[in-house]
């Protein structure tokens, strides 16, 4: 099964390692053939290289379009060498085969990130590269195919220890990572479509990922895991730079990612906001005039979950709010950056790990979202409503104070973060009892109420933050049993979607106690 390497074909975009690959091909008396800029690159050093037109008797046509589309080529990637009428075939048209292709392909992600016309990115799909690439890798029996420069050397290795040839069990690893290369190029163009267009019938192929990591397991020890990147770059856990701290475990990125898209709900210009996750879900969110302000805030919610927590803020982190952070086990930080003085302060902590993104993801983008389903792939659009966006419409006798208002906006937009039935009661720009992940919306308003009362008594309070506070809840309210729960806890304003058949039986209990209510007009399922 050991194949003979006598003739090479080397058409590459990426030009690292090619010159030092091709002379030591050569050296090893393989016959070079190769394409315009890749021949040139090569002949420049003095390595005997022949042009690919000389093969196809052919020029290359059409600011390269056409370059090694031809018979000639395809023939001699694709030809059955053991079977008699595709050698007569080959004899026939004078086609000469060729055992090992090395070809990358034109930088369509580079060039589609580096901010490029709608043209030029088009023409950075390369046709003539792939075309290659799959036909060498489908007739890997007898031909190799070479498509990353890191693999130069164990080719060469595997050549020179092998007389000269390479084995079948080389040639189909190189076969399968080929047509994983031509997938993953693939998906990039047609996600790059996708987003263009603002296609909004979600395609799952948009997903071809690249595998970034993998982990020591998954949710539980006895799963195994791996991360992969799609190649968006919206700021986040996928993209973030890791300062410090042992890898990142599937948890992890799961908690770490929920945590930084809410912070990434906060305009860092208006506040500082900061929000600690817990198996995905908030304890603890606030705004404040600094971050540390914004921290201690967050933490009062509900100390005890806090701790092993993740913390996501939308501004740089500071030294102030290093500190502060520090004092408590924290598992995760992901900020947009973190100034030297704050990650001095970190390092302290030897595990702790420290991410900085560069930025904050744009919560109104369009994007998509997937889930796993037994034999099948859910996939929606992101939920990236915003409620400063919304018509918010009071829908009770009483208005709602100015300051009613901002503290509903801020538990609306953290409800949207908080798994579905979610309440969340907030007071002075603060979260001040959270309810998650109920069967029953009653069920998480009285766990919600509960927390701020275990939360007023650790701090020794005399009365639970939900006494003035709002409530806000991701979905209507299908009875008025879990406004009443609200307004027994405190609440004095409630923001919902409203939509509910017996909305007329909510809006008469509200006013009966005289709250004030919002209808936003948008639910916030999380799942
Ligand atoms: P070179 O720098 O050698 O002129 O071009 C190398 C690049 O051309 C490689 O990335 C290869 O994938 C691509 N390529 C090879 N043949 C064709 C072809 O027939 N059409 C197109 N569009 N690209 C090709």
């Amino acid at each position: 099964d050991l194949v003979p390497i006598r003739r090479a074909l080397l058409s590459v975009s990426d030009k690292t390692g090619l010159i030092e690959f091709a002379k030591c091909l050569a050296n090893v008396g393989v016959e070079l053939v190769s394409t315009g800029g890749t021949a040139k690159s090569i002949a420049a050093e003095g390595i005997a290289v022949r042009d690919v037109s000389e093969l196809t008797g052919f020029p290359e046509i059409m600011d390269g379009r056409v370059k090694t589309l031809h018979p000639s080529v395809h023939g001699a990637l694709l030809g059955v060498r053991d079977d008699p009428e595709h050698a007569a075939a080959m004899a026939e048209h004078g086609i000469e085969p060729i055992d090992l292709v090395v070809v990358n392909l034109y930088p369509f992600e580079e060039v589609r990130d580096s901010g490029a016309h709608y043209a030029s990115i088009v023409e950075n799909i390369d046709i003539g590269g792939p075309a290659m690439v799959r036909a060498s890798a489908k007739n890997h029996a007898y031909v190799a195919i070479v498509t990353d420069p890191a693999d130069y050397k164990d080719v060469l290795d595997s050549i020179v220890a092998n007389n000269g040839c390479l084995s079948y069990e080389a040639r189909k690893k190189l076969a399968a990572k080929a047509f994983a290369r031509t997938a993953a190029y693939d998906a990039a163009i047609s996600g790059w479509f996708a987003e263009a267009l603002e296609i909004d019938t979600p395609d799952w192929r948009a997903f071809g990922g690249k595998l970034q990591s993998v982990m020591r397991y998954g949710e539980n020890p006895h799963q195994s895991a791996g991360f992969y990147l799609t190649g968006d770059k919206r700021p986040g856990v996928a993209t973030a730079t890791q300062l410090q701290g042992k890898q990142l475990s599937y948890n992890n990125i799961n908690d770490t990612d929920a945590a930084f898209e809410l912070a990434g709900e906060f305009d860092p210009v208006r506040t500082a906001a900061v929000a600690i996750i817990k198996h995905a879900n908030p304890c603890g969110v606030a705004e404040g005039a600094s971050l540390a302000e914004a921290y201690a805030k967050a933490l009062a919610c509900d100390p005890v979950s806090a701790f092993g927590g993740i913390v996501a803020m939308n501004r740089i982190l500071d030294a102030e709010a290093a500190e502060e952070i520090v004092k408590i086990f924290t598992e995760v930080i992901i900020a947009p950056d973190a100034t030297p003085e704050a990650q001095a302060i970190v390092a302290a902590k030897k595990n702790l790990r420290l991410l900085v993104t560069g930025g904050l993801p744009d919560p109104d983008r369009a994007g998509l979202a997937v889930k796993s389903v037994a034999g099948g792939l859910l996939v929606q659009s992101r939920d990236n409503a915003i409620v400063d966006a919304l018509d918010l419409n009071v829908v009770t006798k009483r208005q709602p104070t100015q300051r009613e208002i901002e503290d509903m906006k801020f538990a609306f937009r953290v409800a949207k973060h908080v798994k579905s039935n979610a309440i969340v009661y907030a007071r002075d720009l603060a979260t001040v009892g959270i309810g998650a992940g109920q069967m029953s919306r009653v069920d998480s308003s009285r766990i919600a109420a509960r927390k701020a009362l275990d939360a007023a008594e650790a701090a020794g309070l005399a009365e639970p933050l939900t006494r003035g506070s709002v409530v806000a809840s991701d979905a209507f309210f299908p009875f008025a049993d879990g406004l009443l729960s609200a307004v027994e806890a405190g609440a004095t304003a409630v923001i919902q979607p409203g939509g509910s058949m017996r909305d007329e039986d909510v809006i008469a209990a509200a006013d009966e106690h005289g709250i004030a209510m919002i209808f936003t007009g948008v639910r916030h399922f999380r799942h």
